[in-house]
This record gives C-alpha cells, sequence and structure tokens, in this order.
C-alpha cells in the first residue's frame, strides 16, 4: 500500500516556519547565553583575586602582622598563583605596612580593596 502524497515529507510552507521559529529561539537565547559567559568570567577573576587575598591574610597571619613584599608561589596550595581568567593580568601591590590591594588590568573585573 502507498502512502498518501500529503503525508509524506514536508512542504515547503512547513520547513519555512520551522525556520522561522529557529530563528526567533536563536535570536533571543545568543544575547543570553552571550552575558551569561561574560559574568563567568567576570565571576572566575573575582575568585582568584579572593584567593590572592585569602593567602595574603594567611600570610600576614602566619608573620605576625607583616604583609607580603610581592607573591610567591608557597603562598598557593597548588605552588600556582591565580590568574585572571580572560587574560587579565592581576597584580598585588603592598600599599602600606599594613593595607594591599588586588586587581586586575581589565577593569571590570575588579571587586574593592580588602585589608586584611
Ligand atoms: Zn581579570
Amino acid at each position: 500500500m502507498r502512502s498518501d502524497k500529503s503525508t509524506a515529507g514536508w512542504t515547503l510552507i512547513e520547513l519555512i516556519i520551522i525556520i522561522v521559529i529557529l530563528g526567533v529561539i536563536a535570536s533571543v537565547t545568543i544575547p543570553a547565553y552571550m552575558n551569561m559567559t561574560t559574568s563567568a568570567e567576570i565571576n572566575g577573576c573575582q575568585a582568584s583575586q579572593g584567593t590572592i587575598r585569602s593567602a595574603v591574610s594567611m600570610y600576614y597571619a602566619k608573620h605576625k602582622g607583616v604583609l607580603p613584599t610581592s607573591l610567591t608561589t608557597s603562598m598557593f596550595v597548588n605552588d600556582e598563583i591565580p590568574q585572571c581568567s580572560t587574560g587579565g593580568t592581576i597584580t598585588y601591590t603592598k600599599t602600606s605596612d599594613s593595607t594591599y590591594t588586588v586587581q586586575c588590568s581589565i577593569p571590570e573585573h575588579n571587586t574593592p580593596a580588602v585589608n586584611p
């Protein structure tokens, strides 16, 4: 028995409707996805900065109130200084005997400086 011609395959109109629907879905979801990746990159960098601040605080406590002059790999559990997740450079600067800043070279990645 042959199948009826009207039920075999898709008509051009049906295909056009499907393509239009997929286009609408893509135009809504792709910009939302782009924003998510941007905020994930910022969060990743801020997590790295938080890890550095924690290591500086531990150094400060261990050395009885002396801040490190620079970051060393021995301050971190995996002997690796955390980096910016998107290619920025995170810098630690000792601003006085008891204050310091940790900043990324990408301005949007920075959180307020915290004292030990
Ligand atoms: Zn960064």
